[in-house]
């Protein structure tokens, strides 16, 4: 024989209630299960709410109707014809009961924990006799039976111990007299010895079917609710939660007393004792197998069961140097806490002795602090302790399987994945059976945290970035288009799955925390997008507080830049193609660095010099590697390069500044590629990379252009001087053909002095074949320094920029 529990969440529409009579079916052929019911939806907290309403005098009828309403609905819904009107007449007398008993609460102003309880009852009741009725036209011998009369507690109203040894007694009896019947039992609800309506805890309905599942030695309890069974995380919080096939009695009272309240924590005793299997259960997906809780359960292959978390605490702290070495000051602590009926949720204490910091809900930390200062009182006059203080606004996160003791690397695990996003520890407590690891963290930091740690224990992939991207130009375009053409290889492949979660230009911004349309998102960006705002992009960004974050900034403008710090110091990662942030003053480079060092994040920019060559990444990890740069030699201007590979033969200068102009390859004044400055700024910062601190007017430029041609007012007017000036570029040409070589405009690094010059260089040199607009770099270092290490290729262009951006976006967090 079977208990069956269905909860709040499963009774609430005709369609999950004609899904529990097909399971009752099923379930009754081979013998009547006992049936178990909560209060409908909601309906618990909403009468707890009117009895404090009342209490403090105020109007609670509106409340009071509404909770009619929702019950009268449900009856008309699953009532028909006559059998409604004696079922709506029952539900109005408890209604009036309860109205009258709130009238008195209102009158005396006062609420007993045992008046609060009684109120509470009428939910259970309401919710169970409905359910008895409706059911009657598929199981006519249902019969309703008030858990009043057969399960016995104390009078620890709110929270009533259960008598055991009465209780057992009393449901076998009912059982055996009710044999015919199919019972329909009230869960939640008890009585004293007086016969005073008595509460077991909240979500105690689970409680219930245990107890009465044990009393009757059943074969299984069953636990109906709303969810695939006991999850890896609650799904509510965690999209990637999964639910978990078997877990001991252990794991499950572990995860449920940190907050999966799927399951209420007292339930798993009975079911231990009597080593009965409880099974969690979906009403929305009855064919699921759900969640077995038992002895023993399968290693699931993953180093930890689940995740869970309680939202709202308070922690106190007792420390002074009078605790250390004295024995009994962290008994009192707890003896007085515990006969004042505050429950602790954690404790840990400093090796040192010097501090005992414990964890309780927000509701009694004052009264513990209060109980703290009368009980040490002598203590806190001598000084030998600090005056408690609390800390509000706090969460628990604990990680619970009986697996961990055996595996090493879970903390470590824990902890990187609490790092890595800036979720800062307050506190941290693990169970000396190593069935739980908890820490206590800031409460807007939970949702972070139980993704970030989901994803780190549980999910195939390694990593799950989430994208803000500013810009929507070629280069954010172009990403996109190859996030959208490869992210369903990288998640295969490499475990790594990209989201584009908000993106902004100038006019509109976008936000999804979900991950935005990598197809239509300028159609949506143009019809959802909100006005656009920089300082609120980023703050919007830092709210959403979403794990493994990171800032692309794909502008070409200066105003990013004065927000990387701030970004850097939230944990969020940049990378960049913007070059202005690193070519700006030396000190603000410098800052970038260790600010982006400090928080544990990264800061790439591989595509501020030769697009998406690996220049960059190659400096960093010869200096990584202990190796010394000597030398750096570069053409890093696409333009240039364009310009003096087709600058040979017959050509004139003027003409091809203007090919290059016409092929979209200059700035639309070419003088701002030919002035050297953007070269200028490559040079700067693989200068700073290589370890030199220099400033922009450290390089030394030598000008292609005669000053005629700088200074001429407008762009035709350049081009004129340009033609004007031709002799002189030829006369540059002649030259260097007669000696057979080419003009190439190089930058070096040399001994820490970076120049950009205008060279001719012979065929020997490695410079001399390169062709179209691509870049060149050569690094001379220790180790490269008979023949040094070259890069070349296109180093320009929207496709090859962006892949440089995606591949940055992809290696964050790889160190
Ligand atoms: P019922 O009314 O059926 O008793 P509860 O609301 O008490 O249902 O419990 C079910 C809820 O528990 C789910 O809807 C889910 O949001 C929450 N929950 C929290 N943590 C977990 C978890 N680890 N696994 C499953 N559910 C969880
Ligand atoms: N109705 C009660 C509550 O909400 C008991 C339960 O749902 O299990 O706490
Ligand atoms: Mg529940």
């Amino acid at each position: 024989m079977k208990v069956l529990k269905f909860g709040g969440t499963t009774v609430s529409t005709a369609k999950n209630f004609r899904t529990l009579l097909d399971i009752l079916q099923e379930e009754s052929q081979l013998e009547k299960p006992v049936v178990v019911l909560s209060a409908l939806r909601g309906v618990t907290s909403g009468l707890a709410g009117l009895a404090d309403i009342a209490a403090a005098g105020k109007e609670f009828n509106g409340i009071l109707k509404e909770i009619e309403e929702q019950h009268v609905s449900l009856a008309k819904e699953l009532l028909q014809g006559e059998t409604q009107p004696p079922v709506l007449g029952q539900l109005n007398a408890y209604f009036q009961e309860l109205e009258s008993l709130l009238q008195g609460i209102s009158t005396l102003r006062e609420l007993t924990p045992k008046t609060r309880d009684l109120v509470l009852s009428y939910g259970e009741r309401c919710a169970t006799y409905l359910c008895s009725e409706a059911a009657k036209a598929r199981f006519p011998e249902v019969l309703y039976l008030d858990a009043t009369t057969i399960v016995k507690t104390d009078n620890n109203f709110g929270h009533a111990r259960v008598q055991s040894d009465v209780t057992d007694m009393l449901v076998r009896s009912a059982y055996e007299e009710h044999r015919n019947h199919l019972l329909f039992v009230t869960g939640y609800i008890a009585s004293d010895e007086q016969g005073h309506v008595t509460t077991l805890g909240r979500g105690g309905s689970d409680y219930t079917a245990a107890l009465l599942g044990a009393a009757l030695n059943c074969s299984e309890i069953q636990i109906w609710t709303d969810v695939d069974g006991m999850m890896t995380a609650d799904p509510k919080m965690v999209k990637k939660a999964f639910p978990l096939t078997e877990l001991t009695y252990t794991e499950a009272m572990e995860l449920s007393y940190f907050g999966a309240k799927v399951i209420y924590p007292p339930s798993m005793i009975p079911a231990f004792l009597k080593k009965i299997p409880i099974i969690i259960r979906n009403i929305n997906n009855p064919a699921f197998q759900g969640t077995a809780i038992r002895h023993s359960s399968d290693k699931n292959g993953h180093k930890i069961k689940g995740i869970s978390s309680i939202s709202d605490i308070s922690i106190l702290n007792l420390q002074g140097s009078g605790m250390v070495g004295k024995a009994g000051y962290s008994g009192r602590l707890f003896s007085l806490l515990s006969r004042e009926q505050i429950n602790i949720i954690l404790i840990t204490q400093a090796s040192s002795e010097h501090s005992i910091t414990f964890a309780v809900h927000p509701t009694d930390a004052q009264k513990a602090k209060q109980l703290i200062e009368q009980e040490f009182e002598l203590e806190l006059l001598a000084e030998k302790l600090e005056r408690p203080t609390i800390e509000q606004d706090l969460a628990v996160l604990a990680i619970v399987g009986e697996n961990m003791k055996q595996k090493t690397g879970v903390s470590g695990t824990l902890f990187h994945a609490l790092g890595r996003n800036g979720v800062n520890v307050r506190a941290i407590a693990q169970g000396s059976s190593e069935y739980n690891i908890s820490v206590i963290i800031f409460r807007h930091d939970l949702p972070k945290a139980l993704n970030s740690v989901h994803d780190a224990f549980f999910t195939e992939l390694k990593k799950s970035l989430h994208v803000f991207c500013l810009g929507t130009g070629n280069i954010s375009s172009t990403l996109f288009r190859q996030l959208q053409e490869h992210h369903e290889f990288l998640q295969q492949h490499n475990g790594i799955q990209v989201k584009v979660v908000g993106i902004s230009n100038s006019r509109k911004m976008l936000f999804n925390a979900d991950g935005l349309s990598l197809t239509s998102w300028q159609e949506e960006l143009d019809e959802r997008g909100e006005q656009a705002n920089l300082k609120e992009f980023i703050s919007r960004m830092q709210q959403m507080n979403l794990p493994n974050c990171v800032l692309a900034d794909n502008t070409a403008s200066p105003a990013p830049i004065q927000y990387y710090e701030d970004v850097f110091r939230s944990n969020i990662s940049i990378v960049t193609c913007n070059k202005i942030g690193n070519s700006s003053s030396y000190q603000q480079y410098r800052t970038f660095k260790d600010t982006a060092l400090q928080h544990g994040v990264d800061f790439f920019y591989e595509t501020n010099v030769g697009a998406g060559l690996p220049i960059v990444r190659t400096l960093k990890d010869l200096m990584m590697s202990g190796d010394r740069v000597l030398r750096i030699e570069a053409i890093l201007s696409g333009t240039i390069s364009f310009i003096f590979n087709n600058f040979k033969g017959d050509a004139s200068f003027h003409d091809v500044v203007k090919l290059a102009q016409e092929k979209g390859f200059t700035e639309p004044d070419p003088r701002d590629d030919l002035s050297g400055m953007d070269f200028m700024r490559k040079m700067l910062i693989l200068a700073r990379d290589a370890g030199y601190p220099l400033e922009a007017e450290d390089v030394q430029i030598e000008n292609i252009l005669p000053p005629s041609c700088l200074q001429a007012d407008t762009v035709p007017a350049f081009y004129e001087e340009l033609k004007a000036a031709e002799d002189y570029f030829q006369a540059l040409k002649d030259k260097a053909e007669k000696e057979g070589k080419v003009l190439r405009y190089i930058g070096s690094l040399d001994q820490g002095k970076a120049s950009i010059s205008l060279q001719m260089v012979d065929e020997i040199h490695p410079f001399y074949t390169l062709s179209g607009s691509d870049n060149i770099i050569s690094f001379t270092t220790d180790r490269y320094k008979e023949r040094p290490m070259v890069v070349k290729g296109p180093g320009a262009g929207a496709e090859v920029t962006a892949a440089g951006v995606f591949a940055d976006i992809v290696n964050v967090g790889t160190h």
